[in-house]
């Protein structure tokens, strides 16, 4: 008899890391027009690098040009954490309106001490139940258009699953409207149907749009709804 035990690990550990499973000949087979550039608007904490930006964008673009796209970074501001959550960075980040340079908004999450014993404690449950708690990263769903990662770490399981390559391109994935899929191809079509939203002409022709995971059509900033942190 099987266990389901291993397989839901390997189930979480997939979720966790790759967004699906590329499928090459399907994708050569898809139409991605020309070449276009996104302007993701950054953020970053003090402890990131330039040359860690400049590697990480670099591994990104090299993933996006599969699709006849490019990713520009414009960092706007060296930013202390507004919280020690992930849910406090994307509040952080729902609540600043996208100016007009910006297709999109990243949030580079560094690493503290506070950060380092955490990581130990989640090791500790992981080793324990096989859950692991910490998140790599994360986009809003309201537009596809914000999202952070942690761009830093060496903390022993992480690097075993992932990178802070591998999970700005999974985050990348979601920031063209993309959910997680066993098989790329729908991923694909949305990255299709993104492109093809650029001869929309109802679209601000000064902003890169969007579709949401359920497929709404995000076509200027002023769709990127902003949120209070107050309340
Ligand atoms: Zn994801």
């Amino acid at each position: 008899m099987l266990k389901p035990f291993p397989y839901i690990l390997l189930l979480f550990i997939f979720q966790c890391t790759t967004i699906g499973f590329h499928e090459k000949e399907i994708r050569e087979n898809i139409s991605f027009g020309k070449e276009e550039t996104i302007r993701v608007c950054l953020f970053t904490e003090p402890d990131i690098t330039k040359e860690e930006i400049k590697d990480l964008f670099t591994a990104w673009n090299e993933e996006l040009s599969l699709y006849q796209l490019k990713v520009e970074p414009i960092h706007l501001q060296v930013l202390q954490r507004p919280g020690f959550w992930g849910t406090d960075i994307l509040g952080y980040l729902m609540s600043t309106p996208l100016t007009k340079d910006c297709d999109r908004l990243v949030y580079f999450k560094g690493r503290t001490w506070g950060d380092m014993a955490f990581e130990v404690l989640t090791l500790g449950i992981f080793a324990g139940v096989g859950i692991k708690l910490e998140i790599q990263g994360a986009v809003e769903g309201q537009s596809n258009t914000r999202g952070y990662i942690k761009a830093k770490y060496q903390s022993t399981i992480q690097l075993l699953f992932t990178s802070p390559k591998s999970t700005l391109i999974h985050e990348g994935y979601h920031l063209l409207g993309c959910g997680h899929q066993l098989f790329m191809k729908d991923c694909y079509e949305k990255i299709r149907d993104v492109k093809l939203l650029l001869a929309d002409p109802e679209r601000d022709p000064n902003f890169f749009p969007n579709l949401t995971t359920s497929g709404k059509k995000i076509l200027n900033r002023s769709q990127v709804l902003t949120y209070s942190n107050n309340d």
